[in-house]
């Protein structure tokens, strides 16, 4: 046998994440992985590079837990929000149980499940973008974690939060809910954290990689009830956070840390509304869609030529041709003033 008949079948099938990374291009100006434009300074204050790190940091937990509004033994932290998604899979579905989503949503949720073998059911979101309640309802069979992205990528919005509450409902005693708020920094009011006295089975997931503009450092968490950490607890590698990456973390969650993080923000939604209006100037732009996150996900009249014409001026954004229902749509990540007049004046010249 070859090496590739070695490996699994759904290995083999498995068309991996196409992250915005492996996708390359040359440019210079990235806007294509939701990241915040520029780096924030920190130095290494823990240079114990001969100890294996805690494996769940006391300073990372007791600041995340603090930030979040809730107690550390509700939060486990990973390499990323993406291991977050992994480990609730491996955890919680068996070989002939599925998972759910909601697509046009975030690509990890499918590449996970399917890299453990495990079934996807795809309910699509209605063409607001919200849940549609009813044919979830009709395909919960056999479904283990339902995953919700919550400001959703690559859409921008905020799926209702009474949907969200029926949900939780329906699935009570018989699958995980988990509400992916990666981008909820950009509407910190919308959190469901607040729920979780409410439901067992809600998991949350947060990162450092948007909002903290440390994508770099490969840091996530899981909110959720003291019995679901300890699960997830069971299954993550023991020392999951190197040392440099808790050490600066831990600093990132220090109040001023918080107050460079809320800075960022601000800066986001100022540069996020000037590059909407900008861009609703554009004849070649039919809509930009509201958006609650440092994106907007913009339909043009013909969007590959606008994405192609832009990626070889090293302008590189992400195509959406392939989501759900996002036929010309491009999602643009919102970058600093100049990045964002690249743009436009990129987009003015087709
Ligand atoms: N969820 C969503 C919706 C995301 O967009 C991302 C980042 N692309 C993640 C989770 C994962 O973030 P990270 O692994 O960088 O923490």
């Amino acid at each position: 046998m070859t090496i590739h008949q070695l490996s699994r079948k759904n290995i083999q099938a498995l068309t991996p994440y196409q992250s915005a990374r492996r996708l390359g291009g040359r440019g210079d100006v990235w806007l294509n992985a939701n990241e915040y434009p520029t780096s924030p300074n920190f130095d290494l204050t823990d240079r114990t590079f001969n100890r294996y790190p805690e494996p769940q940091p006391q300073g990372v937990i007791e600041g995340y837990a603090h930030y979040a509004g809730v107690q550390p033994k509700n939060v486990l932290v990973s390499r990323g929000g993406d291991e977050s998604i992994e480990l609730i899979i491996r955890a919680f579905c068996e070989a002939n149980d599925a998972v759910l989503y909601c697509p046009p949503t975030y690509g990890m949720y499918a590449v996970s499940a399917e890299t453990c073998g495990i079934a996807c059911k795809t309910v699509p979101l209605t063409a607001d973008f919200q849940l549609n309640l009813s044919e979830i309802a009709r395909r919960l069979d056999g479904v283990k974690v339902v995953f919700v992205c919550r400001p959703n990528n690559p859409t921008g919005n905020l799926i209702k939060r009474s949907d969200l509450l029926t949900l939780l409902q329906m699935t009570a005693g018989k699958a995980i809910v988990v509400v992916d708020e990666a981008y909820i920094e950009f509407c910190p009011e919308a959190t469901m954290a607040t729920e979780l006295a409410n439901f067992p089975h809600l998991a949350i997931i947060r990162t450092l990689s948007k909002a903290f503009a440390l994508a770099g450092l490969r840091c996530g968490f899981t909110l959720a009830n003291p019995e679901l950490i300890r699960i997830l607890q069971k299954v993550i590698a023991p020392y999951p956070l190197p040392v440099p990456v808790a050490d600066i973390a831990a600093q990132a969650l220090q109040p001023v840390g918080l107050a460079q993080m809320q800075r960022q923000v601000a800066d986001t939604l100022a540069n996020r509304a000037d590059l909407q209006k900008n861009l609703e100037k554009l004849p070649l732009v039919e809509q930009v869609f509201p958006s609650e996150t440092n994106y907007l996900l913009v339909k043009f009249q013909n969007g590959q030529k606008v994405f192609q014409t832009l990626w070889e001026q090293g302008i590189i954004l992400r195509d959406q041709h392939k989501a759900w229902g996002l036929q010309n749509c491009v999602r643009i990540t919102v970058g600093t003033t100049r990045e964002n007049e690249r743009v436009l004046g990129a987009i003015k010249s087709i």
